[in-house]
């Protein structure tokens, strides 16, 4: 294996990235969990909602029963019409303005004549029903002072008659009757039973926005009642007690964030309410994405059909859940960021996170640890290999390494010089005078401190590719790459004189005798023999070292301190 260490840090990379997208995915689902969890307590607020408008529909279901039975049953009119107050409501009926009193001391009936009615659309006075309606307005009475919930004030309950009658729980004493029921004939909860747009004769749920409702009462129910066929008024009725739906909407959040409690109610006609924290507002809460509201709007008819989901758009969600069997839909609001918090709480709070963490930290801990261990061991196998290819005294390529360099150089040269090409190549012996004197004069250690000068000297005058190296106690080598042979007899005399320069500023330094001698002002001097490829051999080490090595001799013999650089055999082949 080329690099362990880095192959345990890819490992641990990737294991830290698996652990990472385990634990996003994790996040991402329970954030799925989360949008679910949501839409269950949309669904629960839901049921919640459809009992309350299940039973106002039960109460006005039973008064519109009671209504038609009235009008159905000749009997109860005969009986009715015998009740004096029956008359005389008859008999003032030709007002602009009457009244009658309810049945039971329920509230009063109020009503108009033909005159009062001109130009109010919906209404018109017959003759002819006008007792049975007037019997049914005062029968009616005390049921709607029955049906109105006690602890909603300002609730209504009402009967209105297309005959220009009406009665009203709570009663308005103050009103005007024909502008009160002009009024009505302008509501949608009259008028869409008179224009035939309920052709079904259902219950018909309305929104009211009214400023006399204020925001006690989100819709009007109503429902069309019919005798013989002929549409005779309209029982109606607001929705049930707005606190009581709010309450159901404002209770905190079923799910465990802290999101606020903000719905949306929204019919098929596209009429929107809100509930922000119980109160209800026609105002949008700045939560609620506007786009996604108009894809509520304009797909809310296929989404009653679905029954619940979501739509989504940028990160925002727009939940919906259809409200029973009602015309309304309950909506609520959400984002990515606001589900990935709950998410992440949820992760933090369970012991899931202790078990990720630790196998984070783990992980981590390990790489450390592992990396630390490799690269002592990295540190160490490079000091070895230095060891094993340098000399531990001067710090110079060893043998060893000044032969793999000569190598080194042959190749490079070969092959950049190509096949045709003999590579020009020098080498240098060189090795110190005397240096057994040395040792016996001053001892070993002030040699092998002559040895570490000399070196320096060598690098001094070397380039690092001339691999100045120690091939022998106190002989040492140098290689000239390109060089030949009067080239590298120039670089042997260059070092020559720098230890004869040495030598002199040695003999300067030196003590007075007796002195404990300072190794770095010993004298020295220096033989070096030379020899070149191709001029004296083939590009070979061997044959190059042998050519040196005997010139080396030479100089010792000649006298020592000098370079040879060419010897007696080759000047009788030059002579020859
Ligand atoms: P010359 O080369 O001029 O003929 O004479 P010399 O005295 O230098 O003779 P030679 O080269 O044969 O001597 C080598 C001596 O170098 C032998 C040994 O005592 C000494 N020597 C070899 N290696 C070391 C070393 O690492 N440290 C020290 N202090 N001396 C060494
Ligand atoms: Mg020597
Ligand atoms: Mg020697």
């Amino acid at each position: 294996m080329k690099r362990p260490h880095l192959v345990v840090t890819v490992c641990f990379l990737v294991a830290m990235a698996l652990v990472s997208g385990v634990g996003l995915r994790q996040l991402y689902q329970m954030t799925r969990y989360d949008l679910h969890s949501r839409q269950r307590d949309l669904e629960v607020r839901a049921v919640g909602v459809d009992a309350l408008i299940s039973a106002e529909r039960r109460r006005l279901l039973f008064l519109r029963d009671y209504a038609e039975r009235i009008l159905d049953s000749p009997s109860q009119q005969r009986a009715g019409l015998q009740n004096p107050k029956a008359q005389a409501a008859l008999r003032d009926s030709g007002a602009l303005q009457w009244t009658a009193p309810g049945a039971m001391d329920g509230p009063l009936v109020f009503g108009t004549n033909a005159q009062g009615l001109a130009g109010i659309e919906g209404f018109h006075r017959d003759a002819a029903t006008l007792p049975a309606d007037i019997v049914l307005a005062r029968a009616i009475s005390p049921l709607l002072a029955i049906s109105q919930h006690a602890d909603a004030v300002q609730s209504t309950v009402a009967y209105i008659s297309a005959n220009g009658l009406y009665v009203l729980s709570p009663e308005r004493p103050d009103a005007h009757a024909p502008d009160l029921l002009r009024r009505f004939s302008t509501m949608p909860y009259y008028r869409l039973h008179v224009t035939g747009q309920n052709r079904g004769r259902d219950i018909v749920w309305t929104p009211i926005y009214t400023e006399s409702k204020k925001s006690e009462a989100i819709a009007t129910l109503s429902a069309p009642v019919y005798a013989n066929g002929q549409f005779r008024g309209a029982v109606v009725m607001d929705v049930a007690p707005s606190r009581l739906l709010s309450l159901q909407l404002a209770t905190s959040n079923l799910t465990d964030d802290e999101a606020p409690a903000e719905f949306g109610l929204l019919n098929s006609n596209g009429d929107l309410v809100y509930f922000v924290n119980g109160e209800i507002t026609a105002q949008r809460p700045a939560r609620f994405d506007p786009h996604l509201l108009d894809v509520a709007r304009a797909s809310a008819t296929a989404w009653m059909k679905r029954g619940k989901g979501y739509a989504v758009r940028s990160g925002r969600y727009l939940l919906f859940q259809h409200v029973g069997e009602t015309h309304w839909m309950l909506l609520t609001d959400t984002d990515d960021s606001e589900l990935t918090l709950a998410a992440a709480r949820r992760v933090f709070n369970s012991p899931l996170i202790v078990a990720w963490l630790a196998i984070a930290v783990l992980l981590v801990g390990t790489l450390r640890i592992v990396k630390h261990i490799f690269g002592q061991y990295v540190e160490a196998s490079t000091r070895l290999e230095r060891l094993a290819r340098s000399d531990p005294l001067t710090g110079l390529a060893n043998r060893r390494r000044f032969q793999e360099a000569f190598d080194e150089t042959l190749e490079r040269a070969a092959r950049e010089g190509g096949e045709a090409a003999t590579p020009a190549v020098a080498m240098l012996m060189l090795d110190i005078d005397y240096f057994k004197r040395v040792n016996d004069r001053f001892g070993h250690a002030a040699g092998d401190r002559v040895l570490v000068i000399f070196a320096e000297i060598l690098r001094n005058n070397l380039r690092s590719a001339e691999m100045p190296a120690r091939v022998g106690g106190e002989e040492f080598a140098a290689l000239l790459p390109g060089a030949d042979l009067a080239t590298a007899a120039g670089v042997a005399e260059r070092i020559r004189r720098a230890v004869e320069a040495h030598a002199a500023d040695a003999a300067h330094g030196a003590g007075a005798p007796g002195e404990a001698v300072n190794p770095d002002a010993i004298a020295f001097t220096v033989s070096i023999g030379v020899a070149a490829s191709p001029a004296d051999c083939p590009a070979h080490y061997e044959a190059l070292m042998q050519v040196a090595d005997r010139r080396l001799y030479a100089a010792k013999e000649g006298g020592r301190n000098r370079v040879v650089a060419e010897d007696s055999r080759s000047i009788d082949a030059a002579r020859a």
